[in-house]
Formats: structure tokens, sequence, C-alpha cells
């Protein structure tokens, strides 16, 4: 079963900048996807689109079977995102970053409760949850983001750079959490600028450059020919 299709993506913004020039992508069902480029290569946009932040110009995007544009709803409720930035509120508690997200999401307050309890524990943010966010530490802060990501139970969580600018401890133990996630049934779409991230966590990868996708394959063959 595939998670994500994408078929032809074109991003074209309206200055003319031509960042996706007609991409095809297939994630299956349970993997930890990478997508790997320099800056500029398309990798938001292509995130963004998928998340139903930016419209594409043309071409399909399906998620699970469902179409992207015919099924907004259901797909959005599909997707979860971890942005590169934070931009969660600094002076609110974990508690009530993670819950309120929740109720965004519509769903009931004893289950949101049970669910903010779930993943910040998972998250090892539990007995940070009543401290003022803005005292966390940079990993503490990207975890409270994928918490809040994970409220909804996304099939597919899509990680924006997670561990950009990060020391090699941090990176190492934000790793283990993410393929915690992956083995509770949930698909990733991680992109990044490290090689090894994409090695340690990932069977597949693709990598995009110039709004192109210029090598899909596994990370096997792909250190074969680097
Ligand atoms: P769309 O074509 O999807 O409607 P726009 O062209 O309206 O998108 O751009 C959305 C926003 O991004 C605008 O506020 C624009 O100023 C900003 N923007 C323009 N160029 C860039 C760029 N190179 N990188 C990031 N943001 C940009
Ligand atoms: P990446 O995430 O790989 O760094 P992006 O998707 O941000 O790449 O950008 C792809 C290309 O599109 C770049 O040339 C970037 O400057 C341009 N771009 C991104 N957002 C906008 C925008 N809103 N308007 C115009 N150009 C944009």
């Amino acid at each position: 079963e595939n998670a994500l299709e994408i078929k032809d993506l074109v991003k074209t913004y309206k200055d003319g900048t031509q960042a996706l020039k007609g991409v095809d992508l297939q994630v299956e069902a349970g993997e930890i996807f990478a997508l790997l480029g320099p800056n500029g290569a398309g990798k938001s946009t292509m995130i963004g689109i998928i998340s139903s932040l930016v419209n594409a110009t043309s071409g399909q995007v399906s998620v699970f079977g469902k179409d992207l544009v015919k099924d907004r709803q259901a797909v959005k409720a599909m997707i979860g995102l971890v942005p590169q930035e934070f931009n969660f509120n600094m002076f609110e508690k974990p508690i009530d970053i993670v819950a309120n997200q929740a109720g965004y999401y519509g769903i009931p307050r004893s289950v949101a409760m049970e669910r903010t309890e779930k993943y910040l524990k998972q998250l090892q943010l539990w007995e940070k949850r009543h401290s003022v966010s803005r005292g966390l530490s940079g990993g503490m802060k990207r975890r409270l983001m994928i918490a809040r990501a994970m409220v909804n139970e996304p099939r597919i969580l899509i990680l924006d750079e997670p561990t950009a600018g990060v020391d090699i401890e941090i990176r190492r133990s934000m790793w283990s959490f993410v393929e915690e996630i992956a083995a509770q049934g949930t698909t990733i779409i991680l992109t990044t600028h490290y090689l090894e991230e994409a090695e340690q966590l990932c069977k597949n990868i693709a990598i995009i450059d110039h709004g192109e996708i210029v090598r899909n394959t596994t990370i096997k063959e792909l250190l074969k020919t680097l």
C-alpha cells in the first residue's frame, strides 16, 4: 500500500520561480522516507503542498488513495506536519499546547487529555508539562512540536529538517524518537541535509535538486554509487 503517491507535480510561484518541475514519487505505508536536497531544491514546497499549505500548479497527490484536492479534509486529517521553525506560543505550557491542538482538531476533551499524556510521555516531556515552553531546550521544543503533531494521530508525519543545527547527541536521541513513532505504524517523511540521518533511519530515499527528483532509490544502492 502506498501512503503517498505524487504524479507529475508542478509548482510555479507567482514570480515565475519553478520550484517543482514534474515530480513523481511514491512512499510506502509504514516506512521512514527521506527527501534529501540542497537549499532551494524544492523540499519545503513539496511538503507545503502535501500539508495543504501551498497550492500546486498542476499534478496529482494522493494520500492513502485519497486525492489531495477532491478529498482535502480527509487528507488534511491524515497529515501531521512538524515545521522547522518553532511556531508555538512560547508562553504556554506544553500540556496546553498539545491539548489545545487536539481541541482544534475537534477531538473530545477526555480523548485529548489521554493522548496529550501519551505523547508528552513518549517524547519525554511529561515532567515538563507545566513549565513555560520558552525555557525548554531546543531538542525539547522540537519534541514538543512532534507531540503536538501526533495528538491528531496522523497516518503520515512530516518532519522538516528535524535535526537541523543540533549536535550529534541530540540528533541521535531524535532519531530514536522518530523510530519509535514509526514502529507504532505512522509513516514518516523527513527532509534532511544529512545523508547520515537518512542512512540511519530510512530504507528508501529521494534526492531532489532544482525542482526535479534526480535519484529515487534505496539507501544501500545510493551508498554504493557515491
Ligand atoms: P503562490 O504562488 O503559492 O500564491 P506567492 O507567490 O503569493 O505564492 O508567494 C507567497 C509568499 O512567499 C509571498 O508573501 C512572497 O513574498 C513570499 N516569497 C516570495 N519569494 C520567496 C522565496 N524565494 N522564498 C520564500 N518565500 C518567498
Ligand atoms: P528547499 O525547501 O529545498 O530549500 P523551497 O521549496 O523552499 O526549497 O524553494 C524552491 C524554490 O522556490 C527556491 O528557488 C525558492 O527560492 C523558491 N520559492 C520558495 N517559496 C517561494 C515563494 N513563495 N515565492 C517564490 N519563490 C519561492
